[in-house]
């Protein structure tokens, strides 16, 4: 069964935006765009995880958080905040939030907060990811090819983190782009080729064999 996720968002195109990555990644998602309507589908459909904004209209961030858990909820909770309100993180984190993200952060680091507090709220392990030979460590972050340790930049690791855990799926230059670099990323899209040539470079190091395959014109793909 798969989790489900609230997200309490008033920027409704960040909200949009993150709903359908979530759901790409096959969570059950609702969305609430201000801070009454957001508390009340906290307690309506009990949700696995909340994605809560600090600055809401109605309710604050901090409030709902500090609401819920004021009525028993242990529901894991990742604030998102602007960059001005880091200073009130303490505050977020005092009201019982798990955890909190400065926006704009890229889409990859927010599901892999998601996954990790998943993980810690049903106790399973899902860190190692494996490709044929090659293994890759979400926890530890350490990426091997059969014994040979590879060692990778974070972005190296945050895009061959996002091609194993879609094995055999075409990823298009955009989703990979707005994935890895973050949903406002301006700078030059090239970037991918540069860093999957680097990616090649040291997973095949040895002469092994190719595991990210280019789909001209589209993408690429993790494929025997
Ligand atoms: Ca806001």
């Amino acid at each position: 069964m798969s989790s489900r996720i609230l997200i309490v968002e008033d920027e409704v195109k960040l909200a949009h935006f993150i709903e359908l990555e979530l759901k790409y990644e096959g969570y059950e998602v609702t969305v609430a765009n201000d801070g009454f309507s957001g508390i009340a589908s906290a307690r309506e459909s009990n949700p696995d995880l909340i994605i809560l904004d600090w600055m809401l209209p109605g309710i604050s961030g901090p409030e709902i958080c500090r609401r819920l858990r004021n009525t028993g909820s242990k529901v894991p909770i990742v604030m998102l905040t602007a960059k001005d309100e880091v200073s009130d993180r303490v505050t977020g984190l005092d009201a019982g939030a798990d955890d909190y993200l400065v926006k704009p952060f890229s889409i990859e680091e927010l599901l892999a907060r998601i996954r990790a507090h998943l993980r810690r709220s049903v106790g399973e392990d899902t860190d190692i990811l494996q490709f044929t030979d090659l293994r890759l460590n979400r926890s530890t972050r350490e990426v091997y090819r059969g014994d040979r340790f590879i060692e990778l930049t974070a972005k190296e690791f945050d895009l061959l983190e996002y091609l194993i855990s879609h094995p055999r799926q075409v990823l298009t230059r955009d989703r990979i782009l707005e994935t890895v670099w973050g949903y406002d990323f301006m700078g030059d899209s090239n970037i991918i080729e540069v860093y999957i040539r680097y990616l090649r470079l040291k997973l095949e190091a040895d002469g092994e064999k190719r595991l990210i395959q280019t789909v001209r014109g589209v993408g690429y793909v993790m494929r025997e």
